[in-house]
């Protein structure tokens, strides 16, 4: 009778030691509003150009916004003036230039309208500055580097604009490299000699090169010839979910030798191979080839089919990703290379997004997740943004040795 007695007790104990979910979600709110926390990589400008969009409200679509931020503790978060691959003719670069030079303007236009609420950061400094002085922060970032045609000077434009990320490719081959996702064969086996030159210009600059969306040769080429550590701004794991967006296990032991981080993605299709349902994946293509056709600035109708593809995940339950999937990412990266090259970048309002962490407000999760794992404070402090600005000052320091 003692004995069972002392059973029961003990149970009654254990439970109350073990932390539940809810637990881990308050230790990671107060947390997370401890440190610096940083998302290297949105396509929320693209909203910008929406007259109907105001960053300053909670919007019903959309990922990101200034209470998104707030509600999921997020400081900073980056903002990708992105380029859709083109025709590659004087005309279409011309064009790609003077729409992103229009999309910068848009961007610096935020901390003139919102002076309490939100700045643009150009080096590291400024985002331990914005959050000392209950500000967000905006780091402007280049995705596509097309835009500049073949015209070097034009990286120098865009850096004095603020951009400070440069990632040089998307879906489809450019004039600088080999895309990872274009069907065709490659072009130049990794980086093109103009590409080379972008590179060492990018470093010269003091930016952070970005392969995301490059091809595996384009990477191994750039961690070859660059005289900086590199990133990928938003990209995950191969061994954990193969796509060719993915990163291999030689890419990340060659990102380590070099110094560089991998952000990890939270796109859906990089994130989890989910069971083959041909159903779902028909309906699932439709709906995403109406959103690739959609053009970017029409951010009504493209939310409107995303709701549709968020929608579809009810019907079919087995297709379902969740944080605990996205965090299987980083636990390999660490496992494999070390903690000191891994963090967040998540592709949000450009397709990232999963079932339980759908847009800024629910990142908390991310870290209660890491908890529930035994990550210290420490290591959630570099994945939160740590890494990232190792490798930011390292572009500027290797860039002033340059001079
Ligand atoms: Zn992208």
């Amino acid at each position: 009778m003692k004995a069972k007695f002392s059973c029961m007790l003990a149970a009654v104990l254990l439970a109350g030691c073990a932390p539940s979910q809810k637990d881990y979600m308050k230790e990671a709110e107060e947390l997370q509003r401890s440190i610096l926390t940083l998302d290297t990589h949105t396509d929320t400008p693209m909203r910008l150009w929406n007259a109907n969009y105001h960053i300053d409200q909670d919007n019903p679509s959309g990922c990101i916004d200034f209470p998104k931020m707030r509600q999921g503790s997020l400081d900073v978060e980056s903002f990708a003036v992105f380029t859709s691959q083109g025709g590659r003719d004087t005309a279409f670069y011309n064009k790609a230039y003077k729409r992103g030079l229009e999309t910068f303007d848009k961007i610096l236009e935020l901390p003139v309208k919102y002076p309490d609420l939100v700045g643009i950061v150009g080096c590291p400094q400024d985002m331990y500055d914005l959050k000392a002085a209950g500000k967000l922060g905006i780091l402007p970032t280049i995705e596509n580097a097309t835009l500049i045609g073949d015209d070097l000077g034009r990286l120098k434009e865009l850096y004095d604009k603020g951009a400070r990320i440069f990632g040089l490719v998307h879906s489809y081959h450019n004039d600088i490299c080999d895309s990872s996702s274009d069907k065709k064969a490659p072009e130049h086996n990794g980086l093109s000699e103009l590409g080379e030159r972008v590179v060492l210009e990018i470093n010269r600059l003091g930016g952070v090169v970005d392969v995301s969306h490059a091809s595996d040769s384009t990477f191994f080429d750039v961690v070859k010839i660059s005289k900086a550590p590199i990133m990928a701004s938003h990209s995950s794991v191969r061994a954990v979910a193969d796509h060719n967006r993915n990163f291999s296990d030689q890419m990340l032991e060659a990102l380590k030798e070099n110094g560089g981080v991998i952000q990890i993605c939270i796109l859906p299709d990089y994130v989890k191979k989910v069971p083959d349902n041909p159903s779902y994946k028909e309906e699932y293509e439709a709906l995403r080839n109406l959103y690739r056709q959609t053009p970017g600035e029409n951010t009504a109708r493209r939310d409107s089919i995303r709701a549709e593809m968020t929608a579809l995940k009810e019907k079919y339950p087995d297709q379902k990703i969740y944080i605990r999937d996205y965090v299987d990412h980083i636990d390999y990266v660490v496992k494999k290379i070390g903690e000191d090259y891994v963090g967040i970048g998540t592709d949000f309002d450009g397709g990232g997004g999963i079932d339980d962490c759908k847009n800024a407000s629910q990142m908390i999760g991310i870290t209660a997740e890491l908890l529930k794992r035994g990550y210290t404070k420490e290591q959630i402090e570099k994945i939160w943004g740590g890494n990232f600005i190792r490798v930011f000052n390292k572009a500027i320091e290797v860039a002033q040795s340059l001079k």
